[in-house]
């Protein structure tokens, strides 16, 4: 299985706990950028030929905030240049207040068939703090644009003075509109955010307090019918993200536009978080890689274990022995003996037991060596 990620750089304003690659005031640059886009993704798909790709994933930024021509155009562009399948998965992020009926329709017959929305909170106070362009209203506006469709929702935990019952609340509104899959995130201030300065005002809520709201979701949804498949994501039967999956399987995909990154024949690599920077690469013919490894022996090994351990399908013991002609069972013997309270052998799967999983960093670094 095989994915390709698109990065378009591009937002309305800044949220106040963003640190991804969106740069609001480059958004007159979005002609060129997509034609530089167009261009990357051709050259990619001839360096990477004979592979059959199974998802796309259009992510930012906010894609929903260019106009649609350039959305269509890069699907057209992919489906002309790499070997997608004709069921594949194609995903974009929305943002509420960013699309209209056009913009769905326009989505929707270029093959997008997975929407993911930001809806961060269900409360305007705490949308309003967090920088964000929508309302709660404006998120039940875009799902009535997207009835019927493969909806997914993000929510943000360890916002302030937050509590379950407001979480609650929100959950309530994403599942309202639709939402068949949730990705709920713990709040992380990077410094340099606008939000770093709650955090070290101590404004927000602690790792144990923001770890006990965690366990109050992942019960709530559990009532609702939405498993969790993997540390933040949550979901009806079925409603997986294949695209997400993949990664965590350590599947292959390639990733073109700004920031984007790759996993390909054995090498991880990432593109320049820099959009002149990007541009000019891509124009002048040369790479926009800013970092390239190949990875291989114990550091693979520890890669497949990691992904594995962050979801509920965990280790797959005889396809790693497999990949890497090597005895997982023995090889890892101190680690698994050491985490025994925390782990449990389900046929041939390894996998973190689920009361565990919200606390697997400490347990997965036993892994590495
Ligand atoms: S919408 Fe997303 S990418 Fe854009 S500024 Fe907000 S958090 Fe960052």
């Amino acid at each position: 299985m095989a994915g390709i990620y698109i990065h378009i750089p591009f937002c309305k304003s800044k949220c106040t706990y963003c640190d991804f690659a969106s740069y609001p005031k480059e958004i007159g640059k979005t002609e060129a950028y997509f034609a530089c886009l167009y261009r990357e993704i051709k050259g990619r798909a001839e360096q990477y030929k004979n592979k059959v790709y199974d998802t796309v994933y259009i992510g930012g930024g906010t894609p929903s905030i260019v106009d649609p021509k350039f959305i269509v155009g890069t699907l057209r562009q992919i489906k002309k240049c790499f070997t997608l399948r004709a069921d594949a998965e194609i995903t974009i992020e929305l943002n509420p207040g960013t699309v209209d009926e056009n913009k769905i329709k326009a989505y929707k017959s270029a093959g997008i068939n997975r929407f993911s929305i930001g809806l961060q909170s269900g409360f305007d106070e705490e949308l309003k703090r967090l920088n964000r362009i929508h309302t709660a209203k404006d998120f039940l506006n875009t799902c009535n644009l997207l009835k019927g469709e493969n909806i997914s929702a993000d929510i943000l935990i360890g916002l302030w003075d937050q509590k379950i019952e407001d979480v609650k609340k929100t959950i309530d509104l994403a599942i309202l509109g639709g939402a068949k899959h949730l990705s709920v995130y713990a709040l992380t201030c990077e410094v340099g955010t606008p939000i770093y300065t709650d955090f070290l005002n101590g404004e927000l809520l602690s790792d144990d307090e923001t770890g006990e709201l965690y366990e109050g979701v992942v019960a709530y949804l559990k009532g609702k019918g939405y498993s969790r498949y993997e540390v933040s994501n949550f979901c009806l039967p079925g409603f997986e993200s294949k695209h997400n999956l993949n990664y965590w399987k350590r599947g292959e995909y390639i990733g073109c536009g700004v920031s984007a990154s790759s996993f390909m024949d054995g090498r991880r690599f990432t593109n320049t978080f820099k959009i002149d920077e990007y541009m000019n690469a891509v124009i002048f013919n040369k790479s926009p890689e800013i970092s390239s490894d190949v990875i291989e022996g114990d550091d693979a090994k520890f890669e497949y274990i990691m992904l594995g351990l962050r979801t509920k399908y965990g280790v797959d013991v005889e396809k790693f022995n497999k990949e890497f002609g090597a005895d997982f069972m023995s090889e890892y013997k101190t680690a698994l003996n050491k985490n025994k309270p925390y782990l449990e052998i389900v046929g041939n799967v390894v996998r973190i037991k689920d009361e565990y999983l919200y606390v697997q960093n400490g347990i997965i670094t036993e892994f590495m060596k």
